[in-house]
C-alpha cells in the first residue's frame, strides 16, 4: 500500500491537467446520505411521504403530480448546512495552483463551490439553480432558499411550481455534460473520487478518459471497474486526502 501511495503521489505532483469525477462517497463525512447504501438517503423516507416506491421522490412523472416528497426530503438535507470535507478542500486547494482543468461531479449538494472549487459541472444539477415548471423563469438558490429550508413548495408569481434544477430520473443531463463527454477538458490525469461508477451516462465520462490517461481511483469499496484504473485505493476520502495534501504543501 505504501508503494501505491508514493506512486500516486508521484502522478500529482507531477500533474498539470488534473481532471476530477466526484460521486456521493466524497460527501458522507460532511454528513450528506449517499443515495444507495444501507444508511442512504432512502431511509430518511418512512411511510408517512406517500410515495409508491422510495425513488419515485426523484421521478419526473412522479414530481410533476406530486411534488411535496421531494421539497419535504430537499429540506431535511439543506437545512442541515453541511460543511466541505478536508476532501472537497484539497481539490480545492489544487486548482488555486493552477492545476485542475475541472472537477466534474454528480452531487447536488454544491459542496466543491462552497470548498472553494470554481471548475465544477454538476452533471446530475444542483439545487444552485431553479426553473419555473410552467414559465420557464430561472431563479438564483437565494430566491428559494427560505421556502426550500422549511419543506413548503416553492411558487413563481404565474403560480407554478419552481423545481430545482436536480436532474430527475427521466430527465436529460445538461447539455454541458455531452459536450464534456464528446470533447473532455485537458487532461493528464483523471481523479475519480467516492462513485462505484455504475450510474450512466454520468459514468462514461470518467471511464472514457481513464482509457486514456492514468487514473486513481479512490473509494471505501472496491467497484467493478477497479482493473481498468492505473491505481486503486480503497480507504476514507479524507484520510486519502490528507495524507497526499501534506506532501505537497
Ligand atoms: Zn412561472
Amino acid at each position: 500500500m505504501a508503494k501505491e501511495h508514493d506512486e500516486i503521489y508521484e502522478l500529482f505532483r507531477k500533474s498539470k491537467h488534473f481532471v476530477f469525477f466526484t460521486g456521493a462517497g466524497i460527501s458522507t463525512n460532511a454528513g450528506i446520505p449517499d443515495f444507495r447504501s444501507p444508511n442512504g438517503l432512502y431511509r430518511l423516507i418512512d411511510k408517512t411521504y406517500d410515495l409508491p416506491f422510495p425513488e419515485a421522490v426523484f421521478e419526473i412523472n412522479f414530481f410533476r403530480q406530486n411534488p411535496e416528497p421531494f421539497f419535504r426530503l430537499s429540506s431535511k438535507l439543506l437545512s442541515r448546512n453541511p460543511e466541505p470535507t478536508q476532501c472537497h478542500r484539497f481539490i480545492a486547494w489544487l486548482e488555486h495552483t493552477g492545476r485542475v482543468s475541472l472537477v466534474m461531479t454528480q452531487n447536488i449538494d454544491m459542496l466543491h463551490q462552497k470548498a472553494g472549487s470554481e471548475k465544477v459541472h454538476e452533471c446530475h444539477g444542483s439545487y444552485s439553480t431553479s426553473t419555473c415548471q410552467d414559465c420557464g423563469k430561472k431563479s438564483g438558490y437565494d430566491e428559494i432558499e427560505k421556502p426550500l429550508k422549511s419543506g413548503q413548495i416553492p411558487l413563481c408569481t404565474c403560480g407554478g411550481v419552481i423545481k430545482p434544477d436536480v436532474v430527475f430520473f427521466g430527465e436529460q443531463l445538461p447539455d454541458m455534460f455531452y459536450s464534456y463527454l464528446r470533447k473532455p477538458p485537458m487532461a493528464d490525469l483523471i481523479v475519480i473520487m467516492g462513485t462505484s461508477l455504475n450510474v450512466f451516462p454520468s459514468a462514461q465520462f470518467a471511464l472514457d478518459l481513464a482509457a486514456r490517461v492514468p487514473s486513481v481511483l479512490v473509494n471505501l469499496s472496491p467497484t467493478n471497474y477497479d482493473m481498468a484504473m492505473t491505481h486503486v485505493v480503497n480507504e476514507d476520502l479524507d484520510v486519502f486526502a490528507e495524507k497526499l495534501w501534506d506532501r505537497l504543501k
